[in-house]
């Protein structure tokens, strides 16, 4: 039987356009889901747009528009991601489909006939811009560190709260019983030392008609539900949760990727009211640093915004997934901008792997007419390259599988290099044979590698070494990391350059 994979990036709010942050969340969770796919596990990959809240509502009436008609645009717009990223999605939630709608209201219900919901009176300082309460502690000058620009609101009312107190003990035995459960190692540690402090009871609703646009509380109409609490329910509604028991059950639990704003919410929260509805835990989380753009953190309020979609236009589908893939070192803060991406670009890309392989077909071509010569074993120790990318992905640690398949794009220029086969051609045409034959089926091993980053670009080396791409798509990593793949006699076809250099 085919392992399972389940996993689900955190759902954008839908009041502002796709960001770099969220493009890098949403191609790492694309790279594991390929990844899964090409080692022959069954996978379902799971994204969508969280539209409810305040803030959604408010920047609706900004514009004169209807909430759920605004929300539909933009839904529109990170739904158009899948093409324009080259994105492998299977399933994409609104939090206002009525499935999903649905589901949030028996959670409730379920949670409530558990004793974790009750109502009482209500005074809290709240942030807009976060859609979350904010403690004394957590403020700066009496702002949101995150909102420095706006002003929090003061809120007394009655509302439900969730019983998150109740949890701490649970949530810390799951921590320690899975010290995996949070990567980056010390995310885990933040979020263990947070239960550890002890647990306030969360809010989880907002009076309908302050605040009209969220699911109705089941059984009271002055409620709405807690933009926070209905968004978490999508990563079990999106795989049937609760009508298709035999999908869910199939499915769950999942591997959660989150920036490391959303650590609490993913990794204590939303355990806890899993808990509180006889659900298991999540697998795993991995959490994200920020990428800062110009040095600072990255905000439009800032105007120095590199949005993914201009990263498309200026480097293509791959170069942008590569560059925003390999921004930074996984669960750290990064700095971009544009110098820093084309540089990147040129040296890693254009120089690197379009380089390697353009040289390489054109000796092909040269000196054997186009046709590869006969079959000669390995010599650069493929199968511990193919261990060590393997291994790095699995633990998100993009950057370092990147960085292995460009180690073996440099090692095949110095043996070319040190080979210098245009001697060879005059000397020794046995040994060419070999030299050629060796850097051939080494490109057709990088194109597997660099499949789940830049599938396209995989795509294109397949075609000019002459293989059946029909073929190709078929096999799975276990096949296609066997040495000697490329068989003897095979006419490549050169193509167009991989990576044109920008000036
Ligand atoms: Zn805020």
């Amino acid at each position: 039987m085919k392992n399972k994979f389940y996993i689900t990036t955190t759902l954008p709010y839908v009041n502002a356009d796709p960001h770099i942050g969220f493009a890098r969340e949403i191609l790492e969770a694309d790279v594991l889901a390929r990844f899964y796919r090409l080692l022959g596990d069954e996978v379902f990959f799971n994204t969508g747009t969280d539209e409810h809240g305040l803030k959604i509502h408010r920047k609706a009436e900004e514009l004169g528009q209807d909430t759920q008609a605004y929300c539909d645009l933009k839904a529109k717009i990170f739904l158009e991601l899948k093409e324009k990223l080259n994105l492998s999605f299977d399933n994409f939630i609104r939090t206002t489909d009525e499935n999903h709608k649905k589901a949030v209201k028996e959670f409730w219900k379920r949670s409530l006939a558990n004793g974790d919901i009750y109502k009482k009176m209500y005074k809290i300082k709240y942030c807009v811009g976060c859609e979350l309460e904010k403690t004394e502690s957590e403020l700066v000058e009496g702002k949101c560190p995150l909102h420095p620009n706006m002003d929090l609101e003061a809120i007394e009312e009655e509302n439900y709260f969730f019983r998150f107190s109740k949890y701490q003990d649970q949530l810390l035995e799951l921590y320690k019983n899975n010290p995996e459960f949070v990567v980056p190692q010390k995310r885990m540690n933040e979020i263990r030392s947070f239960v550890e402090g002890g647990l306030d009871d969360f809010s989880i609703s907002r009076l309908k008609k302050k605040m009209p646009w969220g699911v109705p509380v089941p059984d009271d109409q002055d409620h709405v539900m807690y933009v926070w609490f209905d968004a978490l329910v999508n990563y079990i509604s999106a795989i049937g949760w609760p009508e298709d028991m035999k999908k869910f059950n199939k499915w769950w639990p999942v591997v959660q990727l989150c920036g490391k704003d959303n650590l609490r919410q993913q990794s204590a929260m939303w355990q806890a009211m899993l808990m509180s509805v006889g659900i298991s835990a999540s697998k795993q989380i991995f959490v994200n640093g920020f990428i800062n753009v110009g040095g600072q953190k990255m905000s439009k309020s800032l105007g120095n915004v590199i949005s993914p979609l201009e990263m498309v236009e200026k480097f293509g589908i791959d170069g942008a997934r590569y560059l925003l893939l390999n921004s930074g070192v996984f669960g750290e803060d990064t700095d971009l901008n544009w110098e820093i991406l084309k540089e990147k670009y040129n040296a890693d890309l254009a120089n690197g792997v379009g380089n390697l392989v353009a040289r390489t077909l054109a000796m092909c071509e040269k000196y054997f007419d186009g046709k590869v010569p006969q079959a000669v074993p390995d010599i650069n120790n493929l199968e511990k390259k193919w261990k060590n990318c393997e291994e790095a992905i699995k633990v998100l640690s993009i950057h370092e599988a990147i960085g292995e398949v460009n180690g073996l794009i440099s090692a095949c220029d110095k043996f070319i290099n040190e080979e210098a086969p245009w001697k060879l051609a005059k000397n020794d045409v046995k040994k060419l044979e070999e030299v050629i034959y060796i850097l051939l089926e080494t490109i057709r091993h990088i194109s597997w590698m660099v499949a789940p980053f830049m599938p396209e670009t995989a795509d294109k080396i397949f075609e000019q070494l002459g293989l059946d791409l029909k073929e190709e798509k078929e096999k799975s990593f276990k096949e296609a990391k066997k040495w000697g793949g490329l068989k003897a006699g095979t006419v490549i076809k050169r193509g167009e350059g991989l990576f044109p250099r920008i000036e």
